[in-house]
């Protein structure tokens, strides 16, 4: 099978890469806005048809992993909704069209379970409640952007009996993450910012009041899943699926991580609460994945931030920043 990954040079793209080099039978082919594989010279805009269809025609892919959007942390969220809403209704609208139009049958979409209701009537919310109320006003342009892709798959599935399947992640972090100082996602702008600031010998500071809950996943572990849902036949359905484990933090437990790996007293660190805390809680749950993969072993966030850390301090001169 010819194997088509959008996104592939960013964090889960690189991840899928770690194990897609040991799957025989299949060929991945990764493609990105600066990068494409298969001699096609350029990389591809996603959010221009026509370039998107003359790749996709040349091509003739069996599936997809459709990773690719315009994707970041709160802050960049919360400056960019118009920005964020266009490119990913774009990119979603362009990459499903010619995926039908050149008769890919199965892929894998991605959400997140930060486009989930703000106020929902229940704890932990489940794959039904996607669209029961409007998500959180910092994000609603990414939000939006991405419930539409939910409908867009649930309609080119029941039209043209494809295999569509969102998977909902909760927040990711690993290796070759976003390590941007103002537009990454938490994990990967705290850990550069701590670092950086040590080195310079600043003050620590941390945004908010720690107080908001979250779930992560490692970003290998992701990957695992995604490829097991594509090419596996434990996931034998083609609705949503959350994709997280037991686990929920605080952002100041995560914070506190974070120094010990860095080598920070916590006491030195201060919390500005004029920054803004995001949603406090978006609790999903993982009933329906363990129905499915009742024994799959996940990365402890101990062992995930560690790594990250390790690699991120090897690999500073290169990482995104
Ligand atoms: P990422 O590291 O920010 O990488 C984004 C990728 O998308 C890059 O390869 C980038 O290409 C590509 N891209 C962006 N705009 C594009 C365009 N117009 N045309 C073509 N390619 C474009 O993202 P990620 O964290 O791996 O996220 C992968 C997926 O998981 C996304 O759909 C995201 O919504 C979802 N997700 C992420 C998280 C998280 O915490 N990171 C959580 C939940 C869900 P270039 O590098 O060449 O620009």
């Amino acid at each position: 099978m010819k194997i088509c990954v959008t996104g592939g040079t960013g964090l889960v793209g690189n991840a899928i890469k770690i194990f897609s080099d040991m799957i025989d039978y299949h060929t991945f082919y990764y493609v990105s806005k600066s990068k494409a594989d298969n001699n096609y010279g350029k990389g591809l805009d996603l959010t221009i048809l026509k370039d998107v269809d003359d790749y996709f025609k040349r091509n003739q892919f069996d599936y997809i992993i459709h990773l690719a959007a315009n994707v970041g942390g709160l802050y960049k969220n919360m400056n960019g909704n118009i920005e964020m809403f266009n490119d990913n209704i774009l990119i979603n609208m362009n990459v499903l069209s010619v995926c039908n139009k050149y008769n890919i049958n199965r892929g894998i979409f991605c959400l997140s379970s930060c486009i989930y209701p703000n106020n929902p009537s229940r704890f932990p919310m489940d794959e039904t409640m996607i669209h029961e109320s409007p998500p959180h006003i910092s994000n609603e342009g990414y939000a939006y952007a991405k419930r539409m892709l939910e409908k867009q798959c649930s309609h080119y599935n029941k039209a043209f009996n494809r295999e569509y399947i969102c998977l909902i992640p909760v927040n990711l972090y690993g290796k070759h993450d976003y390590f941007n100082l103002k537009n990454g996602h938490f994990i990967p702008m705290i850990m550069h910012r701590f670092h950086r600031e040590l080195l310079l010998g600043n003050e620590l500071v941390a945004y908010g009041t720690g107080k908001p809950l979250r779930q992560f996943l490692y970003v290998e572990d992701f990957a695992r899943i995604i490829l097991d849902v594509l090419l596996g036949e434990h996931y034998n359905v083609t609705t949503p699926l959350i994709c997280c484990n037991d686990q929920e933090y605080t952002i100041k437990n995560i914070v506190d991580m974070i120094a010990f790996y860095i080598g920070v007293d916590t006491d030195a660190i201060h919390w500005d609460t004029t920054k803004s805390d995001g949603c406090m809680k978006k609790t999903v749950t993982n009933a329906k994945f363990k129905s499915f993969y009742p024994d799959f072993h996940f990365t402890p966030i101990d062992k995930g931030l560690e790594k990250t850390y390790g690699w991120f301090k090897e690999n500073y001169p290169y990482i995104r920043k």
